[in-house]
């Protein structure tokens, strides 16, 4: 594997991700809402910073930037179309670009449905998605600006990739996520071990994510959804849960 990707806690419950190359020591941090953790991560390791990946605009994903550019001059990746509500974009990104980082190329993917400029990227090296508010852990994002249509098509595009994807997510929602997902398919055993492993491991105060893609397929009830019909169904119910 060439590149990880480490969750920063920052706010409430949102996750940053400090991605890092290791063959090229080149670093990354995918949607930081705030500066402070982000700097000490990167202080801890003794690393500066080469990039900043933004998915979407909403200011818990890019309240921190402005900082990190001023002390770090990183390059800020995001997407073109969005320019005008992200923060100064040094690399405008659209569906299918490829952003070279180090040894290895992030992917762009166009996930409108949370926001209509919303975008994922896939690191083939290393295995990872990193769905901003698209996907979460048994859930996936608010639908603010797209439709139940356009968001069931955008978790459609991960369908191609590898069982082993790790998910990295925008928010630690995992533990109401399961809840509401077990009211969906209260007799999926996949699920049930899930969430009695999610109700652990927050209670120890760890992380839930990253998950593989293949433990969602297997209990997320919004990427098990079969037709736009249904994810709207289901969509609209956890809105009033
Ligand atoms: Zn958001
Ligand atoms: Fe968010």
């Amino acid at each position: 594997m060439t590149v990880t990707a480490q969750a920063i806690p920052m706010l409430s419950d949102n996750y940053s991700w400090l991605l890092i190359d290791s063959a090229t020591g080149k670093t990354g941090i995918v949607d930081p809402a705030e500066t402070r953790p982000a700097i000490a991560a990167l202080e801890k390791l003794g690393l500066g910073l080469d990039y900043i990946f933004l998915t979407h605009h909403h200011p818990d994903h890019i309240g921190g930037v402005a900082k990190l550019v001023e002390m770090y001059h990183p390059k800020v990746v995001g997407n073109q179309a969005d320019a005008h509500r992200l923060p100064k974009l040094d690399i405008p990104v659209h569906e299918g670009s490829l952003v070279d980082f180090g040894n290895a190329r992030l992917r762009v993917i166009e996930t409108p449905g949370h926001t209509l400029g919303h975008i994922s990227y896939y690191i083939a090296d290393g295995g990872i998605l990193l769905p901003g508010d698209t996907l979460f852990s048994l859930g996936c994002g608010r639908l603010f600006e797209g439709s139940p249509a356009q968001m069931f098509n955008s978790i459609g595009k991960y369908g191609d990739l590898p069982d082993d994807t790790l998910v990295c997510a925008g928010h630690e929602y995992t533990s109401s996520n399961a809840r509401f997902a077990l009211t969906v398919e209260p007799e999926n055993q996949a699920l049930l071990d899930r969430a009695r492993q999610v109700q652990i491991l927050r209670g120890m105060g760890q992380p839930t994510l990253p998950v593989t893609l293949g433990e969602e397929r297997a209990t997320n009830p919004f990427i098990r959804a079969k037709d736009v019909e249904t994810f709207a169904r289901i969509r609209a119910a956890k809105d009033n849960s």
